[in-house]
């Protein structure tokens, strides 16, 4: 027989980004009687919504809407503001909630393993993207900015956002609520030419067809794609049938490499079957040494590189290496070191892969499957977890430690102060009111004290 469900269910989603949100509202939906503290190292809510999602592509951002929605009722809290780990560890939430759910994302980034990838002009496509999006952790990251050509390795969406937002003309970005140093400082750009790189063909191409297409419309930038590197082989033809995207990329490209150059003030170059081998230069990046790839079918049907022994290089002064997310372990959680992410059944934590399931323990979002799929796959993902953390008995929590004062209390005890969401709406309509009258979506404070203002500010009132 299975233990009374407990009431209201006491649950911390740890990560505020769509997973979280996603976890938080399936909890909503299909449990009445819950009460749920969403958390988040940031005072900012939303994740990868605020810090990783394109600022020319704003639309994708009215997600939050719903989002906010979900924290206007009166069953959720956000605590922004609280590391786990360090202001909230695993004992504590163990302690003070019948069950937690990891939504933390894969905050880092993928090394290429070659030599000379620590010269400085190296960066991740993952840290590039932050800054210019204001993430706190890496506004002070330098950019330079005075190259005039660039490598971005990989042929994923998110090599697409970073070759697209250095090809534009600043002034195609001003309007929108990019931080105002990147702003600033891509004003300064001496950028001409950027050079994305697939390691494999145009048929095995990660990046989606919609934002493929909008790199052949550029204003600032002709897109360059060489016709002979379009070929493409039966086993290559063979992976992707019915595959509608990888056949419509297919198509974009070869009208691509057919468009003329219009003389346009930069260049946006698509490469297929290159693999960056070795980074030149002295203490800076000068160039990239490429091996040209053959591709080749493996015994499962998927599609392979492999190195032919002959070379190019290509100059470069920056390189965006856009390879992938990669998990990192939280303190007091299994962690599979092997694929990045949280060992999981389903979303229920398991002490190691393929071990005994952690009662009380669930995971979602990119940190339960890898970095992959777009904003809405997580809500799915997030779904299949509720149902599973749904279903379980679930360990007792002491009624005196099952209460938000309780946590309050700790926090408080810890020096941590919490940013919640009426502050954060309150940064957030400061943020709008300030791109009004520049016509922009918003200015974004990118600075994590100046955030806390908003909730000293209510304090002092
Ligand atoms: P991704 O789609 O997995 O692309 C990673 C790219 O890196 C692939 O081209 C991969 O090539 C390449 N790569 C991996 N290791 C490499 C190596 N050692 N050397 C050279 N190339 C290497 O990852 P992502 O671009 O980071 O995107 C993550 C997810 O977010 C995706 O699902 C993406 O669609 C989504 N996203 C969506 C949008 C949007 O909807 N607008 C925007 C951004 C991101 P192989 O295929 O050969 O491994």
């Amino acid at each position: 027989m299975s233990a009374p469900k407990p009431s209201p269910l006491r649950v911390a989603v740890i990560g505020a980004g769509p997973s979280g949100f996603y976890a938080t509202d399936a909890l909503l939906k299909q449990r009445e009687s819950v009460s749920i503290d969403l958390f988040d190292r940031l005072p900012t809510p939303y994740g990868l919504v605020r810090y990783g999602v394109a600022p020319d592509h704003q639309k994708l951002k009215s997600v939050t809407k719903l989002y906010e929605r979900t924290c206007s009722d009166p069953r959720v809290r956000f605590l922004g503001n609280v590391e786990f780990g360090k202001d909230l560890t695993h004992e504590d939430v163990r302690r003070h909630y019948h069950a937690v759910v990891y939504t933390v994302g894969a905050p880092s980034d993928r090394q290429l393993g070659i030599p000379g990838e620590e010269k400085s002009g190296c960066l991740s496509a993952t840290e590039f993207v932050a800054w210019y999006n204001g993430h706190p952790d890496y506004a002070g990251l330098e950019v330079p900015l005075d190259a005039e050509s660039v490598a971005v390795v990989g042929v994923g969406n998110v090599a697409v956002d970073v070759a697209r937002v250095l090809s534009k003309a600043v002034d195609e970005l001003a309007g929108t609520d990019m931080a105002d140093y990147a702003i600033e400082q891509l004003r300064e750009s001496r950028v001409k030419d950027v050079t994305m790189l697939g390691r494999r063909g145009p048929a095995e191409a990660k990046f989606t067809t919609k934002e493929l297409r909008e790199l052949g419309e550029l204003a600032n930038a002709d897109i360059v794609v060489l016709p002979e590197e379009l070929e493409v082989s039966e086993d290559s033809m063979k992976a992707i049938e019915g595959d509608a995207t990888r056949l419509k990329n297919l198509e974009v490209l070869r009208e691509m490499a057919a468009k003329p150059l219009e003389g346009k003030p930069r260049r946006l170059h698509i490469r297929f079957c290159v693999s960056p081998k070795e980074v030149l230069g002295g203490q800076r990046i000068e160039a990239v040494e490429l091996e040209r790839n053959r591709l080749e079918a493996t015994q499962s049907g998927t599609i392979q590189s492999v190195g032919t022994g002959a070379f190019e290089t290509l100059p470069a002064g920056l390189l965006l290496r856009s390879v992938g997310y990669r998990g990192t372990a939280l303190p007091g959680v299994p962690f599979d070191a092997r694929r990045n992410v949280i060992p999981n059944d389903r979303g229920h934590v398991l002490e190691a892969a393929g071990g005994a399931p952690l009662p009380g323990e669930y995971v979602a979002g990119w940190i339960k499957r890898g970095p992959t799929g777009v904003i809405g796959t997580n809500k799915a993902d997030a779904m299949e977890t509720v149902e599973q953390l749904l279903s379980d008995d679930l360990p007792a929590v002491d009624a005196a430690d099952a209460s938000p004062a309780a946590v309050d209390q700790l926090l408080h005890k810890r020096g941590v102060h919490p940013f919640g969401f009426e502050h954060w709406l309150a940064l957030d309509k400061y943020e709008q009111e300030a791109g009004t009258s520049a016509g922009r979506p918003r200015v974004k404070v990118t600075a994590v004290e100046e955030m806390l203002r908003f909730a000293e500010a209510e304090a002092e009132a």
